[in-house]
């Protein structure tokens, strides 16, 4: 087993030599405190860092196992160490040490959310840390000096600032821990209450900016107004950690986000987009939970679809092109709104989050005079009005609509909520007398079921990974861009992908995908299930060798829509 006086001694005798020379680093050492493993020597200075792994035992660590004996519990202390890692390089690395990356650490960022990542692994027996470093070089030559002071001083430094139990603040570790755990429970429990979701009184809603997901502040110009539930849907949960909460519980069914203009409608959706992910103490949202199946659905036009059934919404297209299994490399905002709600119940969605804001008109309403004008038959889309009660009467799928700007829905809701200078009020008493006073006077269209919901199953041959001389070729360009093979993929229609490196994840498990589901007997379904309960018993760590840091889970619905969006999609039973 080679030491750190092993690592120190090649260091000195590659000082000087071309940058290749590095490449003799890579491997394992033992230092007192912990294993160094030099996993990847980057080609150059300007290349992707170098990575690196750190092991050190629990007996050095001490991390006590209440804080990650659930899976919950675990998760949150990795993200916590985490962030912790982070903050320790900030203050400890001095950072530029040369040309290119030169001197660099860099550990996986955390936003908001607490999300299952490959940065830190902790166990009973130790505690891992992947972590990156750009080895130094002068132009293109190796600097030892530079190189020892990042290995020797400054990562054993960070190490003991994040990675010892005994440095860190116990009392925002157990809370960052406690409050994971809290809102996994409160998840898990809002099916047996019948709720899609719950919003504890005193949370905060609105962000900084649509660039800064932190909770925004009170300031001279800005006042924040604490969310407060109307009695009439305040429910309690006694959570293990902090007791009893009281929120307002949105009941399942059809429930209509009704008020003004810039009374905090959206803001309330998009709170609930994100109540699929835990976030840290002090977000605001901590004690705010959606149904984990549940998927914002808006219109994207200019998105590919592929052999999609839309004819619960969509049939008799100009020259009879087939709504069934609908085709299309540039959709308008209807079709892609109706397949985007086709392919996230296809996918076992429960919940639809809709904005009128990021809908297409057309698929959302159809008044009484526009039916008078343009008989049914010379309109191909049967707006959502009249599908959205039987979706969740054949199916289940329950509904949360922004909708400021058309009564239709009152007569479809179940629970009408408005937004009055960011404050919920209950107003579906009051919808129902408008109902009786104010008959509509517009015609049903949307038949007596609902419609089939059909499963595909994606031919193999649709996701070649190659480029140039390379078998497999995936890149991530940024949250919502990857390159995958020849192919670029836009996720900009996905909101509820929060962190590059679900991103990231997502190129690989489609490739883990196509060569072990695709074109078999699965459905696209069937095999993205099996594929995250492989996940979930083996991690991440199953879609690569390489041991990589920068992982983070994303959902099965995200991973799916990804795949609905590659434009070399094909499905079984097209030609
Ligand atoms: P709407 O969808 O009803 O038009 P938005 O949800 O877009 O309104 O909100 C309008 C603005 O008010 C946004 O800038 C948002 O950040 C801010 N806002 C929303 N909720 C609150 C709140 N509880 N306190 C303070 N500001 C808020
Ligand atoms: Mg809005």
């Amino acid at each position: 087993m080679r030491t750190e006086h092993d690592l120190q001694a090649i260091l000195r005798r590659i000082d000087g030599r071309g940058y290749k020379a590095y490449k003799d680093i890579q491997g394992s050492y033992r230092f007192s405190r912990y294993m160094l493993h030099i996993d990847h020597v980057q080609g150059d200075p300007f290349a992707a860092p170098s990575r690196l792994r750190i092991q050190i035992s629990q007996t050095t660590s001490q991390f006590p196992e209440s804080l990650f004996r659930s899976p919950s519990r675990k998760i949150a202390l990795e993200d916590y160490v985490t962030r912790l890692f982070h903050r320790a390089i900030e203050t400890v690395v001095k950072g530029h040490r040369g040309s290119g990356k030169s001197g660099r650490i860099q550990i996986d960022h955390c936003g908001q959310e607490i999300l299952d990542r490959t940065a830190v692994f902790i166990t009973q027996q130790q505690v891992e840390v992947r972590c990156t470093a750009g080895l130094p070089a002068a132009g293109r030559r190796v600097l030892s000096r530079e190189a020892e002071a990042m290995l020797f001083r400054e990562l054993p430094e960070i190490i003991t600032r994040s990675l010892l139990y005994t440095n860190v603040d116990t009392t925002a570790v157990q809370k960052h821990v406690e409050v994971a755990e809290d809102q996994h429970i409160l998840r898990e429990s809002l099916k047996t209450q019948h709720l899609v979701a719950f919003l504890a009184n005193g949370s905060v809603l609105p962000r900084r900016s649509g660039v800064d997901d932190r909770p925004l502040r009170e300031s001279s110009t800005e006042q924040v107004v604490p969310f407060q539930s109307p009695p009439s849907l305040e429910v309690e949960f006694t959570l293990p950690n902090r007791g009893s909460v009281r929120g307002m519980g949105i009941p399942e069914g059809i429930t209509l986000i009704v008020g003004g203009g810039f009374h905090g409608k959206s803001t309330l959706l998009s709170t609930l987009e994100c109540g699929v992910y835990p976030h840290i103490p002090e977000d605001g949202r901590e004690y705010v939970a959606t149904l984990p199946d549940a998927c914002k659905i808006r219109a994207e036009d200019g998105r590919r679809i592929e052999g999609v059934n839309i004819t619960p919404f969509i049939t008799n297209l100009p020259f009879g092109k087939d709504t069934a299994q609908f085709c299309t490399e540039n959709a308008s905002g209807s079709t892609s709104q109706a397949a985007n709600i086709m392919e996230a119940v296809e996918m076992g969605s429960t919940l639809l989050l809709i904005d009128e804001d990021t809908s297409a008109t057309n698929f959302m309403i159809r008044d009484e005079r526009m039916q008078e004008l343009v008989a049914k038959d010379k309109e191909p889309i049967t707006p959502f009005v009249d599908k959205v009660r039987q979706l969740y009467q054949d199916y289940g799928v329950s509904t949360v609509l922004v909708m400021g700007g058309s009564g239709d829905y009152f007569d479809v809701a179940d629970t009408v909520i408005m937004m009055d200078s960011y404050t919920p009020h209950d107003v579906t008493t009051r919808v129902r007398d408008i109902i009786r006073q104010h008959e509509t006077r517009r015609r049903k269209e949307g038949g007596t079921h609902f419609g089939d919901i059909v499963g595909r199953t994606p031919q193999a041959s649709s996701f070649d990974a190659s480029r140039g001389k390379r078998e497999v070729k995936i890149d991530v360009k940024g949250l919502h861009t990857l390159l995958y093979g020849t192919t670029s993929l836009d996720f900009s229609g996905l909101e509820q992908l929060v962190d590059i490196s679900q991103t990231r994840a997502i190129g690989d498990i489609i490739l883990y995908y196509s060569r072990k589901y695709a074109g078999r007997e699965y459905s696209l379904r069937q095999g993205l299930e099996q594929l995250f309960a492989e996940l979930e018993s083996r991690g991440l760590d199953m879609l690569s060798p390489r041991k990589l840091g920068n992982y983070a889970v994303p959902r099965l619905f995200e991973v799916a829509a990804a795949i609905n969006r590659m434009r070399t999609l094909k499905c079984r039973g097209r030609k």
